[in-house]
């Protein structure tokens, strides 16, 4: 579960988040939909601390932080919020020099310190999970989009996060290697994975959001269920982007 409340970024004189509540329950799935430059991408990096917000405050696993710009949260939260939380991006972001296999490891070795065999067996489990166990020892050069997408999943799994945080994670896909990630995503949402999703892709959305949240202008306009937002929209404002999406 993550309860996000008033949460507000600036970048330099721009507000780019004024005063955003979400809550992701356990076990569900949010999807945030929103026009380009509404601050979709800027509340999933907050909601890990890859940004830091000025005002608000972020609930998650016990932990509970809130943020002012005269103190940063202790470097501790911050580590535990980060460990609580796992990231699939739009570009894959794969380490190029990494194997598939390397790529899942990296993390559980460098940073949660496992051995070696340990880290592997969990790697090797997961990559199986995403449908990639053939290709483990692949250079994320020589895979498909898709592919690469499905190692970025088992990567950010790997930690066992509470949190799934995903950013457009097949608007780089062609439609075909994009329903190979909607299937791995679906599942995972099948199993009870915790996930915040921006999406412009209706299709994945409407599989498998619970609850969807329109942000606009850094601020959320409305949110429900998919088929009051996708289809009975109260907000005209919400109307009108639905209408865009395809
Ligand atoms: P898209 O659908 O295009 O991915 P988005 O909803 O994810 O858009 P954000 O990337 O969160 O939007 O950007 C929101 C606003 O914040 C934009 O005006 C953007 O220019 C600004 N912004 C984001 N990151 C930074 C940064 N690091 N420095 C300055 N401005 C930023
Ligand atoms: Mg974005």
């Amino acid at each position: 579960m993550i309860r996000l409340a008033g949460i507000e970024k600036r970048f330099g004189g721009n507000t780019v988040l004024k005063g955003v509540d979400l809550t992701v329950a356990p076990g569900r799935v949010t999807a945030l939909i929103g026009p380009s430059g509404s601050g979709k991408s800027t509340l999933l990096r907050c909601a890990n601390l890859l940004e830091m917000p000025e005002a608000g405050s972020l609930e998650l696993e016990g932990l509970s932080l809130r943020f002012d710009p005269r103190s940063r949260p202790a470097p501790k939260d911050v580590l535990a919020v980060r460990r609580a939380t796992g990231m699939v991006f739009q570009n894959f972001q794969l380490f190029p020099h990494r194997t598939a296999l390397e790529n899942v490891t990296e993390g559980l070795v460098t940073v949660l310190r496992w051995p070696q065999d340990r880290a592997k067996a969990r790697a090797m489990e997961l990559l199986a999970k995403v449908g990639m166990a053939a290709k483990a020892d692949s250079w994320p050069a020589t895979l498909s989009g898709g592919q690469q997408q499905r190692v970025a999943i088992a990567r950010a799994l790997a930690g066992s996060p509470k949190l799934l945080l995903c950013d457009e994670p097949t608007s780089a896909l062609d439609p075909e290697l994009a329903a190979e990630v909607v299937e791995v995503l679906g599942a995972l949402a099948g199993e009870g994975t915790t996930m915040l999703m921006a999406t412009h892709d209706l299709r994945l959305a409407s599989r498998m959001a619970h609850h969807v949240a329109f942000l606009q202008d850094g601020g959320i306009v409305e949110e429900g269920g998919p088929d009051a937002i996708f289809r009975a929209p109260k907000d005209p404002r919400t109307a009108r982007f639905v209408r865009t999406l395809s």
